[in-house]
């Protein structure tokens, strides 16, 4: 059944052990961030045996998906007020930068008898969420007079909205935030979680400031690429996910369409250049199961024209191989199109 996503554990597996090992030798525990491929089991298990201390999430439904794999999981996502008893109820951790919503994870906690812990994060300059640092003072005297939660970290995530790339100046505020809190208001700290794959260069590098003990990895793990400067890293499998696509159609055809342009099926005004004659593929995939954007072909020599919803249009004029209808055609994605694939129920999950 195509399309289909083919999903290698073991190289999973190795990728987890290889950057858990990694970590563990400069004092650091990870949280395999399962939101890509939607915290399937399967993948979680093997993020687990791997070594990850934790399993992070930003969607409470994906960690209910896993509530019986023995773990320790956390919420990344700042929690909806309106989710309060499901984030007690299926993450044991969660991210936080409101002190409304951590009164209800109090309540919520309280009612069940549990203790949720808080993980405070703090916003040094990528303008995404966290708490000002003029306000985590302040913010902290308030939350430790909360019952049934417990403040046990703090954290930045950087290089998501502002692009802000991670170096000693920002994650050296983050530790001395931290310690500071610490020593003030005598916390029992288990985690200061330096950010995500953007901050791995800093590990390969020897440069994390000391204090660091925790960094949250999603991409690196699954792609094998630090996302600071885009690098692949060496040792880690860039190829564990690929994206198999049957065509239905494959023809010569002109470049340039005829007739009079108006827009596309995305309301879109086209472009389009003249490259004569192709020969062009259709797949039985499109924009409601990949992002045609993040599609890298295996065959080099094929190119993506376009896509819509269910349909994707590939160049193979290049192409030494002589693809015919039925035939299938393979894919690396980047992050974007990994997401979109793994989220479309109409892609099916296949393990090897
Ligand atoms: C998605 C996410 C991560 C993981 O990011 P990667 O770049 O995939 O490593 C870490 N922390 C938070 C808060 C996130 O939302």
């Amino acid at each position: 059944m195509y399309p289909r996503v083919e999903i290698d554990l073991n190289k999973l597996r190795d990728n987890t052990k290889f950057l858990a090992d990694l970590s563990q030798k400069s004092g650091i525990k990870i949280m395999a961030v399962s939101k890509v491929y939607c915290a399937i089991p399967e993948l979680v298990k093997v993020q687990v045996e791997g070594g990850a201390e934790y399993i992070a999430d930003s969607r409470i439904e994906n960690l209910k998906k896993i509530k019986d794999i023995k773990v320790k999981k956390v919420l990344l996502r700042i929690p909806m007020q309106s989710q309060a008893d499901e984030v007690v109820e299926y993450a044991d951790y969660s991210q936080n930068s409101e002190l409304e919503t951590i009164k209800l994870l109090g309540q919520a906690a309280l009612k069940k008898g549990k203790t949720h812990k808080v993980i405070l994060m703090v916003d040094l300059g990528d303008l995404r969420e966290g708490i000002w640092p003029s306000d985590v003072d302040h913010f902290v005297s308030e939350a430790i007079k909360i019952q049934g939660i417990k403040i046990v970290g703090f954290g930045v995530n950087l290089t998501c909205y502002g692009g802000v790339i991670p170096d000693e100046n920002n994650l050296g505020q983050l530790v001395e935030i931290a310690l500071k809190m610490k020593e003030r208001y005598s916390l029992d700290l288990e985690i200061i979680s330096g950010g995500n794959s953007s901050s791995l260069y800093l590990l390969l590098e020897g440069r994390l400031p000391k204090g660091i003990n925790n960094l949250r990895f999603g991409e690196a793990l699954v792609l094998g690429r630090e996302t600071a400067y885009g690098n692949m890293v060496e040792g880690l499998h860039k190829d564990i996910f690929v994206l198999k696509a049957e065509i239905i159609e494959l023809k010569e055809k002109p470049s340039v369409p005829i007739g009079n342009i108006g827009m596309d099926a995305f309301g879109q005004k086209p472009y389009f250049e003249d490259k004569g004659i192709m020969k062009r593929a259709i797949l039985a995939m499109g924009r409601q199961d990949i992002d045609p954007n993040g599609l890298i072909p295996v065959d080099k020599n094929i190119s993506i024209v376009g896509a819509s919803s269910d349909h994707t249009i590939l160049d193979l004029t290049n192409c030494e191989k002589e693809y015919k209808v039925g035939d299938v055609v393979e894919f690396y994605m980047e992050y974007g199109a990994l997401l979109r694939a793994m989220t479309s129920e109409y892609v099916k999950k296949i393990f090897v």
